[in-house]
């Protein structure tokens, strides 16, 4: 019998508990559950053919696994996303399901900002003053504003400019502290000096004014 058993649960594609109307307890939380793939993972060296953990606490172990494993290597996991996100056939197919995506809910998309605003009024607001005084209160009187009202206005489709050192670093709102990085490289080097973020990765990444704007404007020179 063993042996029938064993050779049918290696091979059965269901466990050979929904033939017998076998039982399993699971290993960790003492639940007894019948031994079908309904409630246990398939597991072909397992008796019954399925694991010995039921399939919630397998779950659950999973889950804080992949957490722990994120929270060790974060870094690691978001830097090779933004390279897989920076090869161009991969920002050539976002860019087109973000397009679709946003063409196909607008509606959707209009009603959530509204109500995340709505929900969300005091916070937002305080956001926006503290960033916008901090930024005035950091603007030296030599920035040239004309010039970084230019490279705001002409930041490349996809980028955003960044402050090299962050304003809450107390980097200065001023042209020669502005560059282009991809967004999604900007929000994720957030308040970071390049130093922290990694100077290998910001110079992988970042596109400077200097080499976009073309223009006649003396005081590029002195500001780069
Ligand atoms: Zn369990």
């Amino acid at each position: 019998m063993t042996l029938i058993v064993s050779f049918i649960t290696r091979f059965e594609v269901f466990s050979i508990g929904y033939i017998m109307n076998y039982t399993k307890q699971c290993s960790i939380c003492q639940e007894v559950f019948p031994a079908t793939t309904e409630f246990f993972h398939k597991d072909n060296r397992g008796k019954y053919g399925v694991k010995a953990r039921c399939k919630e606490c397998h779950n659950r172990k999973n889950r804080q696994h992949n957490k722990l494993y994120y929270q060790q290597n974060r870094n690691k996991i978001l830097n090779r996303q933004i390279l897989h996100n920076q090869s161009p056939e991969r920002k050539l197919k976002k860019a087109e399901y973000d397009k679709k995506y946003r063409k196909d809910n607008a509606e959707h998309i209009k009603q959530r900002t509204a109500k995340y605003y709505q929900n969300n009024k005091a916070v937002i607001t305080a956001n926006l003053v503290k960033r916008k005084t901090r930024r005035s209160d950091q603007t030296p009187n030599y920035a040239n504003v004309d010039l970084m009202n230019r490279i705001y206005k002409e930041c490349p489709d996809g980028y955003h400019v960044d402050h090299m050192t962050p304003l809450a670093a107390g980097g200065l709102h001023h042209e020669s502290n502005l560059c282009y990085l991809p967004a999604e490289v900007n929000l994720s080097k957030g308040t970071k000096t390049i130093d922290e973020f990694g100077q290998e990765q910001f110079s992988q990444q970042v596109i400077y004014w200097q080499d976009v704007l073309t223009c006649c404007d003396n005081s590029f020179t002195e500001s780069a």
